[in-house]
């Protein structure tokens, strides 16, 4: 039986007279003693500017984030630790995506085929890469229980230059058919960029076995701390891209008028790194792996059957997308008839449950659905079947609070 408790000193928190509840890992997860230990020995005791000294702390510092490279290369099977480029976030990743690839390499009547259900960070980027190059943004819409259907897949074509898509969906929490979208966009000679920051956290990525062109995920979802993300991309496309900011550590050779730049993976990390979160982002990866996948995928699996089960007994709970346990992680949208998202989440506040309510950064998709707001419960390894007992519990209350 998975104990993690223990590590994570949050999850000791009272707010209201009650233990915190913690269902927003979508958007961020907590942290255990392992990582927040592994910041703080850095800071006390390796803290120096990395790749720029040739005192031991510099020396030491970069080498910790060397390490972290290598740590992550290794979490995605990544064929080299230069495609390997530490980021902000899942955003960044994507935008530097966007503007150094897509905003290069696409044309007018060109296509981007993305899903209706995509996050903003990969939706609004390619919107501006149409309107910068005239390429035409195309969505796929979905079946009513959140699958793709071969309509959507028939949309990519020989004219699509770029098929972008999350490997978990943060709204639906479903579980994409990575490989078949792949194999798929290939054959019509179009690039991949897949949106691991739903996934990363919840499956083994493995990004050789799926062939994709980037991928990317934020660290600060997957026990790590906030400000450190990671964007792969394949070499070739990473050589052939212009780097995104400019600055100290991303050059080769300065003169007046002209410049060349660094080798891959420093042509895209200008500036100095930020070395407490990717030794955080290495901690975590050490965690996670040391529980494995297929613990982490067992227990999101029994707490989110058992949600789902709760949830489908409530007659006024609508359910987004599927309701098959097999097919999601550990992430459920829902609507409650009568009541805005925004009550019940803080009514569920009052109780010591943080869940999240809104529109999860996918607008249109919440406008494609009718449901422009909603609540989301995402679990993650620390949370406990007694907790979602808890939780269904206090929602059955909900609609009596509201009068
Ligand atoms: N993509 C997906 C699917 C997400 O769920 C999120 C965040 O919720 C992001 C991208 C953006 O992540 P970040 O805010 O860490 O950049």
């Amino acid at each position: 039986m998975l104990n993690v408790r223990k590590d994570f000193p949050i999850l000791t928190k009272v707010h209201n007279g009650h233990q915190i509840v913690y269902f927003d890992n979508a958007a961020t997860t907590q942290k255990p003693k392992q990582v927040i230990q592994a910041i703080v020995d850095l800071l006390e005791n390796h803290n120096g500017n990395p790749h720029r000294g040739a005192h031991i702390l510099s020396v030491e510092a970069s080498k910790l984030y060397d390490d972290a490279r290598i740590a992550v290369q290794k979490f995605i099977n990544a064929a080299h630790s230069e495609e390997v480029v530490f980021v902000r976030n899942a955003t960044e990743a994507l935008n530097i995506i966007a503007r150094s690839y897509g905003e290069t390499h696409l044309h007018e009547g060109d296509k981007i085929v993305i899903p209706i259900s995509e996050h903003h960070a990969n939706l609004v980027t390619w919107q501006r890469v149409a309107r910068v190059t005239g390429a035409k943004l195309v969505y796929m819409y979905l079946d009513e229980t959140g699958h793709f259907t071969e309509n959507d897949l028939a949309k990519i074509d020989s004219k699509t230059k770029i098929v972008a898509f999350a490997a978990v969906s943060n709204v639906l929490g479903m579980k994409t058919p990575i490989k078949k979208i792949i194999d798929k966009a290939h054959a019509a000679g179009a690039v991949v960029v897949l949106d691991g920051a739903q996934a990363a956290p919840h499956m083994k990525s493995d990004v050789q076995q799926w062939d994709c062109d980037f991928y990317v995920f934020s660290g600060h979802k997957m026990l790590g701390s906030a400000g450190t993300g990671v964007l792969y991309g394949k070499r070739d496309l990473l050589n052939d891209m212009e780097p995104f900011l400019l600055g100290g550590d991303m050059i080769e050779y300065v003169q007046e008028q002209t410049t060349t730049f660094n080798v891959l993976p420093f042509k895209f990390e200008a500036g100095t790194e930020n070395v407490e979160g990717a030794v955080a982002l290495h901690a975590a990866i050490d965690y996670l792996e040391n529980i494995g996948f297929d613990t982490i995928e067992a227990k999101e699996h029994e707490l989110v059957t058992r949600a789902l089960q709760g949830l489908e007994q409530i007659p006024y709970v609508h359910i987004i997308g599927s309701t098959n346990a097999e097919e999601k992680t550990g992430v459920i949208s829902f609507t409650i008839e009568g009541v805005h998202p925004h009550d019940v989440a803080t009514i569920l506040d009052s109780y010591g449950i943080a869940i999240r309510s809104g529109h999860h950064c996918a607008q249109p998709y919440g406008s494609h659905i009718g449901a422009e707001a909603s609540n989301r419960v995402s679990f993650y390894i620390y949370n406990t079947v007694e907790e979602v007992d808890y939780f269904l519990d206090k929602l059955k209350l909900v609609r009596k609070t509201m009068g």
